[in-house]
């Protein structure tokens, strides 16, 4: 039986939900609620979870919320993928466990958040590393084409890396740290939910859209979903919101929470003007540069292929662009592998991601409806100097010279449509048309200590003006680290769960 009133209230069951519900249980005798739209298909141990969700070679899509860049990048879309089920992204994706640099985190605490500095975090992203069961690949699990780019990227100049996850290593080079087990995501319901399933009081509430909060003389008292085709009110002593960079602030939106001049038009009552709600969206703009294989590439792999369990990304590059101050400031990764469209062919990549861009999008709501898709604006190479721009252009750069060294040179053919070793102009062009992203968006409900200047929850996850609300998730990462953004998403559950039990 789903309760009507609990302890505690999370709203979304993805990465740092699941975190957090666990660690809540773990620690307190609270009664707790957790609330998910997407399915949950319970422990691991009971075999229910389907197998393209547990299969970390490949990025599976077959629980995606389906959004997209929508009317903001005219002639194409771009696929913004999240998961819809319980773990969330964690359920599906490419399991790089990183954890950015010290300047990440103390840039977090010296931007108006206390307790977020790189000394005081670290603890914590060790505990996670143990809990997803973070680990290095052995010798024998690197496939040819991942090594030919690890020692194209040392022959290119790149030191090795010593410890990828070191928050002072600046440049080098890494067989990327995993969270998976014996080919298996581990995702944060196994890491965190899994052990705390069975104890009384927590209650974990699969096909839940939450639609919006309840505010009452002040307070955020609950929240109603839609469970079964019904609308559901559940009241809560403190509810904390853990729906994502864009699940979030849509929620927020929906709850008459944000900027008036943003609600009025769609007809939602203003609860609390909070202007922030939605603004400051941050990803790493991306670029991938594709490549022919050559037949001995195909062989090789298609050989390695038959005996071993082959991560499709593997190799990371942490370089640094002309404009870089303190630290490296782009990631280039391999992908390399067979196409996921049930063809035999071979797709060989190097994306070059730019890890802290000057852009700022912004979410919002293309109505009140709750199924509706929110409106993601990434505004991805909008900054007014062109240095996000400049950045990726470097990042390009930097793969040509790694794709020409001699253990990729012999592999892969020239660019397929980067046009590298031409003009700067040309090169570009090309990146503006082509640019992605790297599936990390943060900052939506960014944490900071001054609502006017855009914060929209404390250093402690508090929601500004409205008490017993929180937000618990990527969106209050107020600058995007130097990371994937998997670990910051549980380092941002793991803080704040500490604060809370
Ligand atoms: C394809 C892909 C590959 C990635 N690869 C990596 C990687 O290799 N390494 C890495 O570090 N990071 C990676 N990331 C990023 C990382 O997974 C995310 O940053 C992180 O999981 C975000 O966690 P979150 O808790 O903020 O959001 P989510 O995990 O998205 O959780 C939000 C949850 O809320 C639910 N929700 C949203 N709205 C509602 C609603 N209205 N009602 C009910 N429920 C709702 C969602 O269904 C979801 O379960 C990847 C992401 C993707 C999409």
């Amino acid at each position: 039986m789903m309760p009507a009133h609990v302890d505690t209230l999370i709203l979304g069951g993805g990465t740092a939900g699941c975190a957090l519900a666990g660690l809540i249980a773990e620690r307190s005798s609270d009664s707790i609620l957790l609330l998910e739209a997407g399915p949950d298909y319970g422990p691991l141990r009971d075999g229910r979870w389907p197998r393209e969700l547990l299969d970390a070679r490949r990025l599976p899509v077959s629980h995606d919320w389906g959004y997209d860049s929508g009317p903001f990048l005219p002639g194409r879309r771009v696929a913004y993928e999240r998961a819809r089920v319980i773990a969330g992204c964690s359920a599906h994706n490419g399991c790089s466990a990183v954890w950015g640099t010290q300047w990440d985190y103390d840039g977090w605490a010296d931007s108006g958040n206390p307790g977020w500095s790189a000394g005081e975090v670290q603890p914590l992203l060790q505990a996670i590393d143990r809990r997803l069961k973070v680990r290095r690949y052995a010798d024998s699990e690197i496939p040819p084409y991942q090594r030919a780019v690890f020692e194209a990227a040392r022959a290119a100049g790149f030191a090795a890396s010593a410890d990828m996850n070191d928050l002072t290593e600046d440049e080098a080079v890494a067989y990327c740290p995993v969270n998976n087990q014996r080919g298996i995501r581990w995702n944060t319901a196994f890491a965190y939910l899994d052990a705390a399933r069975g104890r009384r009081g927590l209650t974990i509430q699969g096909g839940a859209l939450i639609v919006r909060l309840l505010i009452e003389r002040g307070r955020v008292a609950g929240a109603e979903a839609i469970i079964d085709g019904v609308a559901t009110i559940v009241r809560a002593r403190r509810t904390i919101l853990t729906a994502g960079a864009y699940g979030s602030p849509a929620i927020l939106l929906r709850s008459g929470i944000g900027d008036p001049d943003a609600l009025e038009p769609l007809g939602i009552p203003v609860e609390h003007a909070l202007p922030g709600v939605g603004r400051n969206l941050q990803d790493h703009p991306a670029i991938a540069v594709a490549f022919p294989g050559s037949p001995a590439l195909e062989e090789i792999s298609a050989a390695f292929e038959r005996g071993n369990w082959t991560p499709e990304e593997l190799v990371i590059v942490k370089a640094r662009s002309r404009h870089a101050a303190e630290s490296f400031d782009i990631h280039l990764f391999s992908e390399g592998g067979r196409v996921a469209d049930g063809s035999d062919a071979w797709r060989w990549q190097i994306y070059a991601a730019g890890l802290l861009p000057r852009s700022r999008g912004e979410v919002r709501l293309a109505s009140r409806d709750p199924a509706a898709s929110p409106l993601i604006d990434h505004r991805h190479l909008s900054d007014a100097g062109g240095a996000d721009l400049a950045v990726l252009a470097d990042g390009v750069e930097i793969v040509g010279r790694i794709a020409a060294q001699p253990s990729l040179k012999s592999l892969l053919g020239a660019p397929i449509a980067a046009p590298i070793g031409g003009g700067r102009r040309e090169l570009e062009a090309w990146i503006r048309s082509q640019v992605v992203h790297y599936w990390h968006p943060v900052g939506t409900c960014a944490m900071g200590a001054d609502p006017k200047a855009g914060a929209v929850v404390d250093a402690r996850g508090r929601l500004h003006g409205l008490a017993d609300g929180y937000v618990a998730d990527a969106s209050i990462m107020p600058r995007i680290p130097r990371a994937n953004t998997n670990i910051p998403t549980v380092l941002v559950a793991e803080r704040i769960a500490s604060w809370l039990t």
